[in-house]
């Protein structure tokens, strides 16, 4: 504490407003999952003195925050108090998506945890990654590993590949067969830094035995790590399964319009490691905001932190009608000729359905008039794979008229892409084969149209195959205005 007692006031001040944020949570605690996502901390209160009293959540686009005097301009850059001071660090739109985020991944459980927003899903996994792997001050040459499941997106598989392992020599140890408990314990060790799954994955829907690798994880002291992009908290809650951190492409499912690019890392409070110092496990995603993010600088605008916000409002209903959309998509898929092999947890052939349905759950369904006991969702995203291989899938692809082809998922417009030649080309076919992705495989989010017209576009899709409708040729479409040909529209 400051031996100044001008700063010292400011101090005293502040925890005023801390006690009245940490009331605000504990009753946001109390609320269901959708009153969560609608007003996160976003009170009354903070709206009429602090921001004329407006409804939505103010989007703060000013770089930095003015000081009344030298006193509190110390105490905030000494973080003795709240503050605002640079929006590379925080910032009051940052703030509220950042508390939302956080309420909605604890849902339903009695512990602490803050949330740290980023510019990516990347930057996200970065943040969240990086200071477990710093280097032992005692022991500068000790050797560094951590353990992953293979089956993660493409990215995700870079950045742990090219440059963790090959840029930077830390040892990237890949599961192959995540249910396989015996496979993660034998590759833990005391240099193991942390545990890291996606589930489901993307694309391949990979799905594992969650608490189980939590406690092996545990009992070797090493924090647990989970991407739960595809899943988003209204269908499961790793920190409240034990996980210690959670990383969101944000990007996606959470802002289904596909308005921006963002992240966030939520964390448990009091979170094991044996490598982290006292500062880091007491709370996480506060010492990212705090220190590294402020150093490295992968901060959210607030833009789009208020965009994300906005989208996340609805997200139990819209992950509910996607799922459901999704899962009829499958089941005709499934149904049909020309695929050889469909990957949905949701279908019950599926080897991992009965697993995924022990975790899998649309928050609050047992609360809901609609449904008044818990049901199972799946999610958005599934894959299938083309009978007769590359260019069959190839065809089918092409054809595709409502289906957008684009490297994206988690739209509430449906979007499919062969991952192989898209977003999991750079892992190379090694790769691609030791997560099981093959060339032929379509990977589909399926959005919010009626689902009766997703199928009717892959029905001609996959007619198209064997040319039981003619494929339309590009001169039918309009690059530059409203439909038509693009003849009809010289130079356009
Ligand atoms: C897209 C994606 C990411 C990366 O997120 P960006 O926002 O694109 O940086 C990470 N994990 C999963 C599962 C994703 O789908």
């Amino acid at each position: 504490m400051s031996a100044n007692s001008g700063v010292d006031r400011y101090v005293a001040a502040a925890r005023e407003t801390m006690a009245r944020r940490q009331a605000d949570w504990k009753q946001m605690k109390r609320a269901r999952f959708d009153t969560c996502a609608v007003h996160g901390l976003y009170t009354m209160g903070e709206a009429l003195n602090s921001n004329q009293g407006s409804i939505i959540e103010p989007i703060y686009m000013s770089t930095s925050q003015a000081y009344r005097d030298s006193d509190e301009m110390e105490a905030a850059l000494s973080y003795q108090i709240p503050t605002w001071c640079y929006s590379r660090i925080a910032n009051p739109s940052m703030y509220y998506f950042e508390n939302t985020l956080a309420l909605l991944e604890t849902y339903g459980a009695e512990i602490e945890a803050s949330c740290v927003a980023t510019s990516s899903g990347m930057s996200a996994i970065l943040a969240a990654t990086d200071s477990f792997l710093a280097v032992d001050p005692g022991d500068p040459a000790a050797p560094r590993n951590f353990v992953s499941t293979c089956q993660v997106y493409g990215g995700t598989f870079q950045q742990f590949s090219a440059r963790r392992a090959q840029e930077q020599g830390i040892d990237c140890r890949w599961v192959i067969d995540s249910n396989n408990m015996d496979e993660w314990e034998s590759k833990i060790d005391r240099n193991t830094r942390f545990v890291y799954g996606e589930l489901p994955s993307n694309p391949g829907q990979a799905f594992f035995d969650l608490k189980k690798v939590i406690d092996i994880a545990h009992s070797h002291g090493v924090p647990v790590i989970i991407d739960n992009t595809v899943g988003t908290p209204a269908l499961m809650r790793p920190l409240t399964l034990g996980a210690d951190v959670v990383i969101q492409s944000v990007t996606k499912t959470l802002t289904s319009s596909g308005m921006g690019i963002a992240g966030a890392v939520i964390a448990r409070k009091n979170l094991v490691s044996n490598f982290a110092s006292d500062e880091m496990k007491a709370d996480y995603a506060m010492y990212l905001k705090a220190l590294p993010n402020r150093d490295f600088g992968q901060n959210l605008s607030p833009m789009n932190a208020i965009l994300s916000l906005s989208e996340m409002r609805t997200l139990r209903s819209k992950v509910d009608l996607f799922s459901r959309n999704t899962q009829q998509v499958a089941e005709f898929l499934q149904g049909n000729a020309m695929v050889s092999e469909v990957g949905y947890l949701g279908l019950e052939s599926h080897p991992l359905h009965e697993l995924a349905s022990r975790y899998l759950y649309l928050v609050d369904s047992e609360h809901d008039a609609q449904y008044g006991q818990k049901v199972n969702r799946y999610g958005h995203l599934l894959s299938f794979n083309v009978s007769g291989g590359v260019d069959n899938a190839r065809r089918a692809f092409d054809a595709l008229q409502r289906i957008w082809r684009a490297t994206d998922l988690g739209r509430i417009k449906s979007v499919a892409t062969i991952p192989a030649i898209s977003t999991h080309s750079q892992q190379g076919e090694e790769g691609r084969q030791m997560a099981a992705i093959p060339g032929n495989m379509i990977r589909l989010c399926v959005g919010g149209e009626h689902v009766d017209d997703v199928i009717a576009d892959l029905e001609q899709a996959l007619d198209a195959v064997h040319g039981k409708v003619s494929v339309p040729v590009p001169s039918e479409f309009s690059y530059g205005g409203a439909s038509g040909s693009t003849l009809a529209q010289p130079g356009e």
